[in-house]
């Protein structure tokens, strides 16, 4: 049997730039409901790897609100610190979500581990895991990822998080100074959307 079409969603994040990308990949016919409309907290993201994450947050905001639920976890690994700040790239930046204190200290780590690390190619992958939770307790999860390296210093506007330091594959520009259109055509979030979109 054919599943039914998704008509309404819960985008279920609180942050202003995962709302704005997922949101600019949904078509347009399924009515877009966030977590604003029904002022809630994000929950406790106490899973051990993207996938757990966006399920937590998924079944939570679904629980709510009795909506049919799309997340996301993603985050940044940097090979070089051991795959950090992975899942913990938000926390990074403090209760504030100050981004500039979270690129710091990505600065300070690399710092600390190689001296001279400015002069090498530093590989890091964006990775997503998005999940759609139906209230019925069914859910869906796929995982995107994007290649590439950290840039030597902070450039551009563009983007969020760590956007102004990653270089992907192929490019001489950082995620910040590429245009949001670009950008949302190939990154770890369009990706796992590529595999997931069969079921809404
Ligand atoms: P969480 O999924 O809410 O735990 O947050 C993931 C964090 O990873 C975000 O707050 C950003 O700092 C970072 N992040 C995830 N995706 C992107 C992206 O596309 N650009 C820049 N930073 C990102």
């Amino acid at each position: 049997m054919k599943a039914k079409k998704i008509s309404q969603l819960l985008i279920g994040t609180n942050n202003k730039g995962k709302l704005r990308e997922i949101k600019a990949l949904l078509p347009k016919k399924i009515k877009i409901y966030s977590t604003s409309d029904y002022n809630l907290k994000s929950p406790k993201e106490n899973g051990k790897t993207f996938k757990e994450n966006s399920l937590i947050k998924a079944r939570f905001f679904s629980k709510k609100t009795n909506h049919i639920c799309m997340s996301d976890d993603s985050g940044l690994e940097i090979n070089l610190l051991n795959n950090q700040p992975g899942i913990y790239s938000a926390r990074w930046g403090g209760k504030k979500n100050n981004f500039d204190l979270a690129i710091k200290k990505v600065f300070k780590k690399l710092d600390k581990k190689v001296s001279n690390w400015r002069n090498r190619k530093i590989n890091a992958k964006f990775i997503c895991a998005l999940t759609i939770y139906w209230p019925s307790g069914k859910y869906k999860t796929t995982i995107g990822q994007i290649l590439g390296r950290i840039s030597s210093k902070k450039i551009g506007n563009k983007g969020f998080g760590y956007d102004p330091i990653f270089i992907p594959r192929r490019s001489k520009k950082t995620f910040g100074q590429i245009s949001p259109k670009k950008k949302y055509k190939i990154d770890h979030r369009y990706k796992a959307f590529q595999k997931i979109k069969k079921f809404l």
